[in-house]
């Protein structure tokens, strides 16, 4: 029954993404066809970038969801995946606990209980107990007759929240940036906190023109929008800035 750590692999990006958002951006303002300015300015990659960066930070963000990214995320506790699934504008497609039976389940533990040995050494023991009770229940199952996903789906009801899940997510580009707005906040909790900085790497390379300057919304505005409680105070509140300019 092993710890395992998260990983995050880029499945796919929708296909030639900098023209695509350059023709979207443009057809905006132009008396062309977007198919023609899609066939010119193929070669562009400079122009279109500078263009898409522009736009996009003007919060012109429409043309952004156009296109498409797909990442597999594994070694995710399910308490990640159930903030996840929160993100409406996505696709998302789980592994089942109903048709993948908890034989021996994987799990993670949090960075507060791995660094105190004790803590640790409990956190494990507890995990081998519900692993101990899901298999008396799958036994039990048995000997009423009872099998297949129906077994699964009512034994799962004692599996914990650290247990690991894997999982497909597909978000589109506008819908990335608010992802990495309130995920990539001090605030988020730190397991999503620590996928979204590993997937804004990814979206960062494949697409810089529209990510370069992404990530905590901080980041964007140069204040920090939460209350003086919540804040890290990597930026000044949004208070603090207005008070500062009333007084110039
Ligand atoms: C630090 C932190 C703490 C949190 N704590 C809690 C908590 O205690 N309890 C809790 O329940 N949740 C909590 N959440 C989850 C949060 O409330 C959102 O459900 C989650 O962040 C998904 O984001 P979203 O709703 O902004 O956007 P998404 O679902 O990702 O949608 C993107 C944007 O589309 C628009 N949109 C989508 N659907 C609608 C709609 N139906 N109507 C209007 N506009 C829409 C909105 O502008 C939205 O911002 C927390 C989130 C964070 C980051």
């Amino acid at each position: 029954m092993p710890q395992v750590k998260l990983k995050v692999q880029l499945l796919d990006v929708t296909q030639n993404a900098t023209g695509l958002i350059y023709a979207a951006c443009r057809q905006c303002y132009s008396a062309k066809f977007a198919g023609d300015i899609f066939e010119d300015t193929k070669d562009d990659i400079v122009k279109m970038e500078e263009f898409i960066q522009k736009v996009a930070e003007s919060g012109h963000e429409s043309p952004l969801e156009h296109v498409k990214f797909t990442f597999a995320i594994c070694g995710v506790s399910r308490a990640l995946t159930h903030q996840l699934v929160r993100h409406r504008i996505a696709s998302f497609s789980q592994q089942s606990q109903r048709y993948v039976k908890a034989v021996d389940f994987n799990y993670i533990i949090p960075p507060s209980i791995e660094e105190d040995k004790h803590l640790r050494e409990k956190f494990i023991r507890i995990m081998q107990d519900i692993q101990k009770g899901y298999d008396e229940f799958l036994q039990s199952f048995k000997k009423i007759g009872a099998s297949g996903e129906k077994v699964n789906q009512d034994a799962r009801f004692i599996l914990p929240q650290a247990a690991e899940t894997k999982i497909v997510v597909s978000m589109n580009c506008r819908e990335l940036l608010h992802f990495f707005a309130v995920r990539c906040c001090n605030r988020a909790q730190w397991e999503i906190h620590f996928l979204a900085d590993e997937m804004l790497k990814l979206c960062q390379d494949k697409l810089p023109a529209v990510f370069k300057h992404s990530g905590a919304k901080c980041v964007k505005l140069s204040y920090c929008p939460e209350s003086a409680q919540f804040s890290c105070r990597k930026f000044p509140l949004k208070e603090e800035i207005i008070k500062k300019k009333s007084q110039v």
